[in-house]
């Protein structure tokens, strides 16, 4: 009986059986967000050179990557598929463990399992690598095996006019869950020329807001994407999502609060699903919440407050640029800054974010719960007797314990290092846990490092409305919520959806391989304001404007704090904001089905 390779071999990708693998060489593949991938893709689009320079490379240990006797690129590969990307040399990653940033040619090997919590496998990824002198596999590659509908996409960028010159202070910036509201932004007619106070990835995505954009509608006609005006469009899309059976409408994070209500309005009247983009960050996260209660604080208590900052399976110095002078660098009412505070970074590598610490802890990949179990015993002074815990040693564990314990005030940052690894939600439970019980000692909070800038608000708006935060259903007319059944990633991967509206988001380069390629095999809607990798898959394409630079809207941050974002500059001719684009459909859809406009 053959393996997991016979799954690999009838997908035509590759063929190894169990007698073949053994003599291979298996690592650990995490897959995570980079400060390039940030970049490239804000500053040139996911379709660039740039983004792909970023992303579709390896980073191994030098060891690693002598023994194996690679040179420039390797072939990566498990029963999911197979990618060949460059390796870069990296002291960060540990011997036996790699890296792949986020994006297309990571999913190809990721694992759509998601354990009934919604969160496909993201990190702890068994592959194998081997040195190879074949060709790259490129972005046209990937989008072939995931059977994208066409390979070409129609940019523009947006000319800009010179003309009146204003400063627009207090901006925000909508591109990550820190929601920057500190930002100065010089706008001269529809050019914006200066930044102060955003990172690289707010330049990027601000300075290049005008370029690869989506300035028109346009629907598939004989399998090719034609122009067309926004009421063709918004009927062709109406029409796909009335004749449909099963709808899912996705995204949603990258937009803002109130557009989010049109969506589960839209849901509500075609009796399909609607989630965001918390099956692939967070969802593990409020399903612990659900389970055990929380132990939250403000972005403000921590500044004033905190002597003891935490950051447990995230890299805020590449993924949130800005939060660790803003939180941690930062004077606060009863912390005088960086000197009064102490940092402590646990993470299954050494990442940058790690190199600020006063103190690290180095876990094995997927074993976080082990060590959560482990500080909960020490936190109490109950007896450890394994000299390791998942790899750290008993002396450190209890050292940890203690320093939590005599904090005037602790918080714990926490990422996708947790959220998606190993027990996954129930990491997050013993997490809350922890923190509860520390507050028999201390004060202590939490804080989820939200990735995309509104998806707090997602499900805020999803619980005030239905009463779930995410993954939502009305198949039968009410809403329900059974992770792992109404989840995205669930539902694609077992082809359970008939149609999908794409809002503000691109599943194609977050969800494992298998969901993807359902997308190509259904009709599917994006609204979107740039050509995303989804776009490739789309039936049907609506132009939106952007949140926070051509339309004002509500977001929520990371800290569940909701922040006004300001218009700094006027929106393309005739494109719309996804609140207006998805009111519009909301009406269309009623005509259809006789309920009114
Ligand atoms: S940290 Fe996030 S919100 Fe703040 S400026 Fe950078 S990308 Fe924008």
């Amino acid at each position: 009986m053959l393996s997991w390779a016979e799954g690999i071999s009838s997908k035509g990708v590759f063929a190894v059986n169990e007698a073949e693998a053994k003599g291979r060489t298996q690592f650990v593949l995490n897959t995570g967000r980079s400060l390039l991938q940030g970049v490239s893709m804000e500053g040139e689009s996911k379709w660039s050179r740039k983004y792909f320079d970023a992303v579709a490379i390896i980073e191994m240990n030098p060891s690693d990557i002598s023994a194996l006797g690679a040179k420039d690129r390797v072939k990566v590969y498990n029963e999911h598929g197979a990618v060949v990307v460059r390796v870069k040399h990296s002291n960060r990653a540990p011997p036996g463990q790699v890296f792949i940033p986020m994006g297309p040619w990571a999913n190809v090997l990721t694992d759509p399992e998601t354990d009934a919590t919604g969160m496909p496998r993201l990190k702890g990824i068994k592959v194998f690598v081997e040195p190879t002198d074949e060709p790259l596999t490129t972005l046209a590659d990937v989008l072939k095996l995931l059977g994208a509908k066409q390979l070409e996409v129609y940019m523009e960028d947006l000319p800009l006019k010179t003309g009146e010159k204003k400063v627009v202070e207090n901006a925000v910036c909508s591109f990550c869950g820190d929601l920057c509201d500190h930002l100065v932004i010089e706008v001269d007619g529809s050019k914006i020329v200066r930044i102060t106070g955003g990172c690289a990835i707010s330049s990027a995505k601000l300075l290049n807001y005008h370029r690869h954009r989506i300035l028109k509608p346009y629907i598939r006609e004989q399998g090719k994407l034609v122009e067309v005006d926004l009421d063709k469009a918004l009927d062709e899309a109406a029409d796909i999502l009335v004749s449909s059976k099963y709808p899912l409408i996705f995204g949603l994070s990258s937009t803002d609060t109130e557009a989010n209500k049109y969506a589960i309005e839209l849901a509500e009247l075609v009796h399909g699903v609607v989630d965001n983009t918390s099956v692939f960050c967070h969802g593990p996260t409020t399903l612990a919440v659900q389970e055990v209660g929380t132990a939250r604080c403000t972005f403000g208590a921590a500044v004033n407050l905190a002597d003891l900052v935490v950051f447990w399976g995230c890299n805020p110095l590449e993924a949130h640029p800005n939060h660790f002078a803003r939180i941690v660098l930062r004077e606060g009412r009863f912390v005088k800054g960086r000197k009064e505070r102490k940092v402590v970074v646990i993470d299954i590598r050494r990442t940058p974010t790690a190199d600020q610490a006063d103190l690290f802890i180095e876990v094995e990949p997927g074993r976080d719960y082990e060590l959560l179990t482990a500080l909960r015993m020490a936190i109490r002074d109950l007896d450890i007797e394994a000299p390791l815990v998942a790899g750290v040693p008993r002396e450190k564990v209890i050292e940890l314990a203690e320093i939590m314990r005599t904090a005037r005030y602790g918080v714990i940052f926490f990422g996708q290092g947790l959220t998606m690894t190993g027990a996954k939600y129930r990491n997050l439970v013993a997490l809350i846990k922890l923190v509860q019980e520390l507050n028999e000692w201390t004060k202590f909070s939490i804080v989820p490092m939200r990735g995309h800038y509104n998806v707090t608000g997602a499900n805020q708006v999803s619980l005030w409305i239905t009463c779930y935060p995410y993954a939502v259903s009305y198949a039968r007319g009410f809403p329900k919520m059974i992770i792992g059944v109404t989840s995205a990633t669930d539902l694609l991967a077992h082809g359970d959806v008939d149609s999908a509206l794409i809002v503000a988001s691109d599943p194609v380069a977050h969800l494992p391989r298998k969901a993807v390629e359902h997308l190509a095999r259904i009709p599917v809607v994006v609204i979107d304001a740039k050509w995303s990798l989804t776009s490739a898959f789309a039936d049907v394409i609506i132009p939106g404007a952007y949140v926070g630079i051509e339309c004002e809207g509500t977001a929520y941050r990371m800290d569940d704090v909701p922040i006004r974002l300001k218009k700094i500059v006027d929106p393309p001719p005739g494109v719309l904001c996804d609140s207006e684009v998805l009111r519009m459909l909301v009406d269309r859809v009623k005509a259809k089905m006789g309920c009114g406009a």
